[in-house]
């Protein structure tokens, strides 16, 4: 079996290939101290100082874990290596841990341990059939058929993950012995949506001014050449306006009838995820994944290891995505994408059915034509009567909150009482998601429902969450505030949060209880 000590050791696959390689005893000592934990199915923090080389300690144990002693094919052909420079900072603590390293006879330092028996972690879920829902259709069908050992390694910040992409990953892979799959995991708003893009250019002046057509007609040439369809492959990126009508969304996918179903950038993306070993990924989608998982979803396949980089923040990105915020522009943003008043935009004005009356003859997506006896007109009028008063009803319930602000100056903002606050909008919102749910049914064209649906959706979610926060309903004992910020206009923005008091036994629960073993590493993490 090849250990951390045959490939970072003094005689290792490293210092074979790199000519003035020093042995970096708390590096290998890490490293040891991630394989055993990873071998032992345990949990492990390290607190290490910058240029111990953290990244190298736990992707070495993490490929050897999910791919090196699994499969050995030394014969592979392998491209030359990069230069590696790492200064020789010490590791403060290693915990828990055993004694030390026979290898390099490197003491560890082991102030406490956590307290997890080994013994549950032999019930280790199988998590795969939460993740067949709606969100996250086809590709997660495919993770319950992936049997093999997964690692995830979260880190907080890009540079970090386009280190380990763009100079560890490759490193390591032209000097290790054997081949492995390593995938950087990007949201789905990352990718574009063939479907959408291709909508939204039969209708551009609709939805836009010129300004922004001329800036959209820029990305049809981008189309024809991107191979992985991601917004980080576009040189400016587009306005964030223009990049939401065409990008990938949850909830917003027609699946298998999708006529670009062959060639969708994500598919393809979600494909190599479901096939790949190592999933690199930031703190922020990774907590976005949990939420979904106790909810009976997810965004990542199964994985049975995970290393946090940066693992100082994952408290602060944890209770962010835990918790509940909800901004004034966020609803604005939401019914101005069904109808802007000022604009005379929006999907209530853009649809292909906006003017139809009844007794058309629709094309639609994949179907037959067909007779529609529905009178569109009359419809959509109605819901942008109703999405009006939804902003009205906006005003005033995020102006009672500024108010209230007011009153309580000097103040963190913090509520303390539920039912504090009038709530006229969430009955507003769900006036007009009925409505919705009407028009949606009668939508022959399977694009534009879905479109429908999702904005439907995210109406529902943000309704949902203003109710919970109005009436303080979070089953954890949480906290509750508003704030205020003002917008470079001086125009006040408000928004409603609510973050459980003590986010430890959430993460006992559907994290640390679940995984067989979590690494969690940084240059300062306090106890
Ligand atoms: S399969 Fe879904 S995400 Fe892909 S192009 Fe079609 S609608 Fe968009």
């Amino acid at each position: 079996m090849i250990t951390p000590v045959d490939i970072l050791g003094v005689n290792g696959s490293i210092a074979k290939r790199l000519e003035n390689y020093e042995l970096r005893k708390e590096q290998l000592a890490m490293s040891e101290a991630v394989n055993r934990a990873f071998i032992k199915k345990q949990h492990l923090l390290v607190e290490a100082g910058t240029g111990v080389g953290k990244s190298f300690a736990y992707l070495i144990p993490a490929i050897l874990q999910t791919a090196g002693n699994q499969k050995d094919d030394s014969s592979t052909n392998k491209s030359s290596a990069n230069n590696v420079t790492i200064n020789n900072t010490p590791i403060k603590s290693v915990v828990p841990s055993n004694k030390s390293s026979t290898d390099c006879n490197v003491k560890y330092d082991i102030p406490f341990d956590i307290n997890y028996s080994p013994d549950s972690f032999d019930l280790l879920p199988d998590l795969s059939d939460q993740i067949d829902n709606e969100v996250s259709y086809q590709f997660d069908r495919q993770v319950s058929k992936t049997d093999f050992p997964r690692v995830i390694i979260s880190t907080h910040t890009i540079s970090l993950q386009e280190q380990i992409m763009e100079k560890d990953i490759p490193f390591l892979r032209s000097v290790l012995p054997f081949e492995f799959t390593a995938v950087l995991v990007k949201g789905r708003s990352n990718y574009v949506c063939l479907r959408r893009f291709y909508a939204v250019s039969q209708k551009l002046n609709t939805l836009w001014d010129d300004f922004q057509q001329r800036e959209f007609e820029h990305l049809h040439d981008w189309i024809k050449k991107t191979e992985d369809g991601s917004k980080s492959s576009l040189i400016p990126e587009p306005a964030w306006e223009i990049w939401a009508e065409i990008c990938c969304e949850t909830g917003n996918c027609t699946g298998k009838i999708c006529k670009w179903n062959d060639k969708c950038f994500y598919n393809k993306t979600r494909r190599r995820i479901v096939n790949a070993q190592i999933l690199i990924v930031n703190h922020a989608l990774f907590f976005s994944d949990l939420m979904l998982r106790m909810q009976s979803g997810g965004i990542l396949p199964t994985y049975n290891m995970l290393v946090f980089d940066e693992a100082h923040t994952i408290e602060q990105v944890a209770s962010e995505h835990i918790g509940i915020s909800v901004t004034q522009y966020q609803v604005e943003y939401n019914l101005n994408r069904l109808y802007n008043e000022h604009t005379q935009k929006g999907l209530l004005m853009n649809s292909n059915f906006s003017n139809k009356n009844n007794n058309n003859e629709i094309d639609t997506i994949g179907e037959k034509k067909k007779k529609n006896e529905y009178n569109y007109t009359t419809e959509f009028e109605e819901l942008r009567k109703i999405v009006i008063d939804c902003l009205t009803r906006s005003d005033i319930f995020f102006g009672d909150l500024i108010d209230w602000i007011k009153q309580h100056s000097g103040g963190n903002g913090r509520v303390r009482k539920a039912g504090s606050f009038r709530n006229n909008l969430s009955e507003g919102l769900s006036k007009l998601t009925e409505h919705l749910r009407r028009i949606i049914e009668k939508l022959p064209d399977a694009g534009e429902r879905q479109e429908f649906r999702s904005a439907r959706d995210k109406i529902i979610s943000i309704r949902d969450s203003i109710d919970l926060w109005v009436n303080q309903q979070i089953p954890d004992e949480s906290v509750y505030w508003i704030e205020v910020k003002t917008t470079s206009r001086g125009k006040l923005r408000v928004s409603i949060n609510a973050s459980p008091i003590d986010i430890g036994p959430i993460l006992r629960e559907h994290l640390f209880g679940k995984i067989q073993s979590i690494v969690m590493t940084s240059a300062t993490l306090t106890t």
